[in-house]
């Protein structure tokens, strides 16, 4: 047949790098026909040089112009749109049939929204979207009749671990989901070993090569906080059945416990073009040019608890799932405050958790009733963090 359209949403960054190359070793499959970017148009137009996109969007109205010049200039015919509506329409437009949603933080939320109710395969990276509007986007994808097959590492390794598709848990004898986490590069520190920690030192991690928000957040623990609340939504899993542990090497991507103590698990090599590879060939295998796993060489596998009372933020995406409603919504607007701050220089690493437990401290959680409401209380935690930021720096 034809290959499968696919929207790159995030194209220039990590994840959608990851996805082109993929893609790239498939065109008998795979076709990248929608590119889209913020406003790194020296990033995109070599993409649509390769990738010969039906459409190039800038999410910055501003950059139109000189993707338009530029894209003329390389020799390369195809559509150009700008602004967050343009992003919305392509995702839920005719032009794919695969959404990469790989725009990062809060961004992502109306993309995200708009491929699952057209009923696209969507390829989650984009895990904020899912944190703030989880039971939304699960509507959405009921609506949609499409599916969601997830792309974090950890909830692919879970969903490949796990019957397929959203199980009942208890039906299928699934005990407990358990999380592996990095640690990231400040694993094994104390609290006054972090007061002082740079972003190039946060953004160094010992594994994965990522965007700089996703960094800072693996370097907090913030990741997995967020992680535990992507696969409570994603796999129905309340609480106290998710589980985390500090595995370092990231070799095992994480893990499904069954009642019968059976432990499955899912290893690879810490590259996102497994997940990526899998998760658009699913239930079908493909190449993805990884190196294959040298056991022997990465011996001996290591794991430990998480420690919570250094990496605050993982014990306050717990408590912000356990409040529920809006909570996390709350948790990771604060949270990208704070990670903004902390890379301009403004705002020391240990105040990041500070920062986020303080704006959930005033902002109790409300029911998640609608898209529009939700952004509303994102833009009113936003201003409640930088109200605090202004106070404390
Ligand atoms: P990057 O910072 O590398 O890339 C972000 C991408 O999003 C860029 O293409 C950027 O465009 C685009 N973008 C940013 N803001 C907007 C906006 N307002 N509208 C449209 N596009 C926008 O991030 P990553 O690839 O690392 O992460 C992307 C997502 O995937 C995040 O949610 C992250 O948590 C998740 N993820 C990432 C993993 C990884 O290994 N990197 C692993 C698991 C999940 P521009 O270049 O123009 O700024
Ligand atoms: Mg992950």
């Amino acid at each position: 047949g034809h290959p499968r359209r696919v929207a790159v949403l995030g194209a220039t960054g990590s994840i959608g790098g990851s996805t082109l190359d993929v893609i790239g070793r498939h065109p008998d499959r795979f076709r990248a026909s929608v590119l889209v970017a913020h406003r790194n148009v020296d990033a995109l137009v070599p993409l649509c040089a390769a990738h010969r996109p039906e459409l190039a969007i800038v999410a910055d109205p501003a950059m139109e112009g000189a993707l338009a010049r530029q894209l003329d200039a390389a020799g390369v015919r195809c559509t150009v749109a700008s602004g967050p509506e343009a992003i919305v329409a392509a995702a839920g437009g005719s032009l794919c049939d695969v959404v990469v949603a790989a725009i990062v933080g809060a961004a992502g939320l109306e993309s995200t929204l708009a491929a699952a109710r057209a009923g696209k395969r969507l390829l989650l990276a984009n895990k904020e979207s899912i944190v703030m509007a989880g039971p939304l986007l699960l509507a959405a994808l009921r609506e949609g009749g499409g599916e969601l097959v997830p792309v974090d590492s950890e909830h692919n390794a879970i969903f490949q671990c796990l019957p397929g598709g959203r199980p009942d848990l208890d039906a299928h004898g699934v005990r407990r989901l358990i999380l592996t986490a990095s640690g990231g590069p400040f694993r094994g520190r104390s609290r006054a070993e972090l007061a002082a920690v740079t972003p190039e030192q946060a953004c160094k991690h010992p594994n994965w090569v990522m965007g700089r928000k996703i960094s800072v957040d693996s370097a907090t623990l913030m990741n997995k906080g967020l992680e535990v609340i992507e696969a409570h939504h994603l796999f129905g899993a309340a609480p106290e059945r998710i589980e985390v542990v500090v595995h370092p090497q990231s070799m095992i991507h994480s893990m499904v416990e069954y009642a019968d103590g059976s432990v499955l698990a899912q290893l690879g090599n810490p590259d996102m073009r497994t997940a990526i590879a899998h998760a658009l060939a699913w239930p079908e295998r493909i190449e993805a040019g990884v190196t294959p796993l040298d056991l022997a060489a990465c011996a001996p596998l290591a794991f430990e608890r998480p420690d919570l009372d250094t990496f605050r933020c993982l014990a306050l995406a717990f408590q912000a799932l356990r409040e529920g409603g809006d909570a996390p919504a709350i948790l990771n607007a604060a949270n990208e405050v704070a990670v903004d701050a902390f890379l301009a220089g403004t705002l020391p690493f240990l105040a990041i958790a500070e920062l986020v437990e303080g704006v959930l401290a005033e902002l109790p959680a409300q029911p998640v009733v609608d898209v529009q409401t939700l952004r509303e209380r994102d833009a009113q935690a936003r201003s409640v963090a930088r109200r605090k930021l202004r106070t404390a720096c």
